[in-house]
């Protein structure tokens, strides 16, 4: 299933060149009253798809895709987590502005505001444009269960679906979360892939286009911690909620963006997203 949201809040599941709109199946959601769970309400009960009436179709060309999480409790983050990102990293001054860069094992994962988060038809709006602002794409994984400690051979279990990622980054001195967190500086999109269809998320192919050229290419077996690994080891230090969303690292080729460009970002078994790149 592919489950879209779109527009004015709207929600379907997108089949061929359409999402079908099945926004009213939202109704169905638990009731809720403050203090709010921590975590995404649709995300923690997709099955309300299964009896959804569509009331229309909407052509994909026409629809303007949002977040298919709206409510992330967090955002988790790889740092540096496929081999030849880490050889570029510590190369490229540009990157690691005279700052250690570390294997994953030794930085751990990182948190970005949720406030960063956008869908593909809102597009990146770049602050700091004096400064270097970078593409990261990346597999990211949308947690469905609530676990803690979670056996790696047990962590796929725990996955509500995937999409892609891309976590824009202003490269510079400060802390990597201040940096990574500004409004619209995490893209998902451009809809969530439930688990069922990617039975293993350590064979996608991951590729980003600036202005119809290949910047990063790569197959998620590159890998320096696998998806159930990255479960695993984040649950070791805190919760996960449903709607909790975990960017898998990026692999080599980052480079810089600047507002007029468009981004191409592509995962197989998920699909593409367009997405532009303009000034805050
Ligand atoms: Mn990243």
């Amino acid at each position: 299933m592919r489950i879209a949201r779109f527009d004015n809040n709207r929600v379907g599941i997108v089949q061929g060149g359409g999402i079908h709109d099945m926004t009213g199946a939202l109704e169905q959601l638990p009731a809720q009253r403050y203090p709010y769970p921590r975590r995404d309400a649709l995300i923690a009960n997709l099955e309300i798809f299964e009896n959804a009436t569509t009331v229309r179709v909407v052509p994909l060309s026409r629809a303007e895709l949002l977040s298919p999480v709206a409510n992330p409790g967090k955002i988790m983050a790889a740092p540096v987590n496929y081999k030849k990102h880490l050889e570029e990293a510590l190369k490229d001054k540009g990157i690691h502005h005279g700052k250690l860069v570390d294997e994953i094992h030794k930085a751990g994962i990182f948190l970005k505001a949720t406030s960063s988060v956008v869908g593909p038809g809102e597009g990146v709006r770049l602050v700091h444009t004096e400064r270097r602002n970078d593409h990261e794409v990346e597999l990211a994984v949308v947690i469905g269960k609530e676990g803690r400690n979670i056996a790696a051979d047990d962590a796929l279990d725990f996955v509500a679906g995937y999409c892609i990622g891309l976590d824009m980054t202003i490269r510079g001195p400060e802390d990597r979360s201040f940096r990574k967190s500004p409004d619209s500086y995490t893209v998902l999109g451009p809809w969530l892939v439930t688990a069922d269809e990617i039975p293993d998320p350590g064979a996608l192919e991951v590729k980003i286009e600036v202005n119809g050229v290949v910047k990063q290419r790569e197959n998620t077996a590159e890998l320096i911690l696998s998806v159930p690994q990255l479960i695993a080891w984040a649950s070791s230090f805190y919760t996960l909620y449903p709607g909790d969303v975990l960017l898998t690292g990026t692999p080599q080729g980052v480079g810089p963006v600047k507002p007029g460009d468009v981004m191409l970002a592509t995962i197989e078994r998920i699909g593409e997203m367009r997405v532009a790149v303009t000034q805050a």
